[in-house]
């Protein structure tokens, strides 16, 4: 158990829980998640995720998920759907507890009747304009609202017609009471309720106020019972406000937030008004193109939840921002699609091998591994005759120096097959190899000689007659830019798209077994990738997404940038 412990990245909330329990300050730990459902959930959503649920399953208590929905403008139940799947597909449940913020409008409603009653919140009639002139500065304190004063009754009558519609939008808000010298900004007045004359995806037309994150956030935390309330560090300056709004309510379970480091991914954005441009401009297909950083996109991309969570976990929780290299989430699908993925041979640019010394008629079928990593996987048969195909980038007709492959002369290993010698090559008027020919080592069937030699590069191949036409989809970082959120003056985020972030390859050559692939199936392409089928394919047009490299040739690319 020790050691299990050891393993484990530095994560100081779990040592906190850890506290609370031996304590006995709590029983049980009640952890949330807690989505505004305006978009999909991304990489950084999943670290959060993995944090709460991860928590809550650790010591046995209880993770919600609580969608905090108190902003109907920008909500809607296509995102409420994609962010359970996503969870669930995750592998965490939250069972039961299923929660809408807009459950407690009514809650709200009335606590906030009771803070006006105590003196503690008015109605105000500044525009948001004048309420940001008066707040004031971090080195200048606001100024007093001069709608503070009005009496108990006059708020009270106020906020019931802010409630019944009897205001247009905007025109009024209720406001805590405060102090407006206060140094943290957040204190000073902030607002509860703004009128909003929006239908919510749940409670239509029902209400025309909404609360505020700030008024709205803790309190559901208490009404469910939550003991720890994990959110990012952005929210530090907000929990003096957290801590107001329970202090002055009559609740029986007063939460307490804890903050935690974002996690930043470099060459990526995380902001979901950004993701939404990047979709809403067609820059990608959708929330689930493979290049998003949308957990809908990773899992189109090929990445495993196993992959994202030992992401998650490693990557550890601190208090201090940090920005991770993309590199180390590609290394965690590596690591788990080696031991996950089946292999296949595949050729991208396809080019023929006519195997001179191979009788024409004559095909044989050869026994290949599906995975040399795990014998459990078993074992295929795959055919061989006298044409077959290998990668155009295989065969050099003059090899630079370091350059392995197949040129004239030269003997390669065909994988899982003979050795093959090439003799000669045709090329086109445009001097592009159109075809290879060349002699196989009869003796050296299944890609071993008995007298030892051993050629210094194999090669993968398929085999003409029955391979199968593919479209690959090979993907790459959607930005150049290693912090493309730093957006230098004059210049917008989409300034520092990767031109080449999808190439489209068609009439690629794949093995024929991988007609019965699946949505969800890994494959490790030979010598080329990891692959997944998209969903755009179909038995007459197969397309597979390359989910990442087999290794990272990103230092070289980016050294051309
Ligand atoms: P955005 O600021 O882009 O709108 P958000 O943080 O407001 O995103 P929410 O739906 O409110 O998105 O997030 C739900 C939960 O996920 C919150 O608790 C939030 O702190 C957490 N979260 C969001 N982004 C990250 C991130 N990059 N790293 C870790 N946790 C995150
Ligand atoms: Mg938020």
């Amino acid at each position: 158990m020790e050691a299990e412990e050891k393993k484990r990245s530095s994560n100081f909330i779990r040592d906190i829980i850890k506290k609370d329990l031996e304590d006995g300050k709590i029983e049980k730990v009640v952890t949330r998640f807690p989505p505004e459902p305006n978009g999909y959930l991304h990489i950084g959503h999943a670290k959060s995720i993995n944090i709460n649920f991860g928590l809550a399953s650790e010591f046995e208590g209880k993770c919600h998920l609580r969608f905090d929905d108190t902003n109907p403008s920008k909500e809607e139940q296509e995102y409420v759907d994609s962010i359970m799947e996503d969870i669930k597909w995750l592998g965490f449940s939250w069972g039961e507890n299923l929660f809408f913020a807009s459950n407690y409008f009514e809650q709200l409603y009335e606590w906030a009747i009771y803070l006006i009653k105590q003196g503690k919140a008015y109605v105000c009639d500044l525009t948001a304009d004048e309420v940001r002139e008066y707040r004031g500065t971090l080195t200048k304190p606001g100024k007093e609202s001069p709608y503070r004063k009005r009496s108990v009754e006059e708020n009270l009558e106020l906020f019931e017609k802010m409630k019944n519609g009897e205001f247009p939008d905007g025109a009024r808000t209720l406001r805590a009471k405060i102090d407006m010298s206060h140094p943290n900004l957040n204190m000073r007045d902030p607002i509860m309720y703004r009128i909003l004359r929006a239908t919510h995806h749940r409670t239509g037309d029902k209400w025309c106020i909404y609360p505020t994150y700030d008024y709205a956030h803790g309190q559901s935390d208490a009404i469910e019972g939550i003991t720890h309330s994990i959110c990012t560090l952005e929210f530090e300056d907000h929990r003096p406000l957290y801590d107001w709004f329970i202090d002055n309510l009559p609740l029986i379970h007063k939460p307490h937030q804890y903050e935690f480091a974002r996690l930043n991914l470099n060459y990526t954005v995380l902001s979901k008004r950004k993701l939404l441009t990047l979709v809403t401009k067609g820059i990608v297909s959708g929330w689930d193109d493979p290049r998003m950083p949308t957990l809908a996109g990773y899992r189109r991309r090929g990445y495993t939840p196993q992959a994202i969570r030992k992401f998650c976990e490693q990557v550890g929780v601190a208090k201090a921002n940090s920005v991770v290299d993309i590199a180390f989430l590609e290394d965690c699908l590596r690591d788990d699609l080696n031991k996950r993925a089946q292999r296949r041979m595949a050729v991208l640019k396809p080019v023929k091998v006519v195997i001179e010394n191979y009788p024409d008629e004559k095909s044989e079928e050869l026994e290949v591994s599906n995975n040399p990593e795990d014998e459990s996987y078993g074992k295929r048969m795959v055919k061989f005759s006298k044409n077959i195909y290998i990668d155009r980038d295989d065969f050099a007709i003059d090899p630079p120096p370091k350059f392995f492959r197949l040129a004239s002369g030269r003997e390669v290993r065909l994988r899982n097959a003979y050795y093959f010698t090439c003799t000669d090559y045709k090329v086109d008027d445009k001097g592009e190899v159109i075809e290879i020919i060349g002699k196989i080592d009869p003796e050296t069937r299944g890609g071993w000689s008995k007298d030892g030699r051993s050629p210094k590069v194999t090669i993968q191949w398929v085999n003409c007659e029955d391979a199968l036409d593919a479209e690959i989809r090979l993907y790459d970082r959607l930005f150049l830019k290693e912090n493309p959120e730093q957006v230098e003056e004059g210049k917008d985020f989409l300034d520092y798209l990767n031109p080449e972030s999808l190439v489209v390859l068609k009439n690629c050559k794949i093995e024929p077994s991988l007609i019965h692939s699946k949505p969800g199936e890994l494959y490790q392409f030979e010598r080329v990738g990891y692959f997944i089928l998209d969903k755009d394919s179909n038995k007459e047009n197969l397309i597979f997404n390359r989910s990442v490299t087999l290794k990272d040739n990103w230092a070289k690319i980016k050294k051309k940038v």
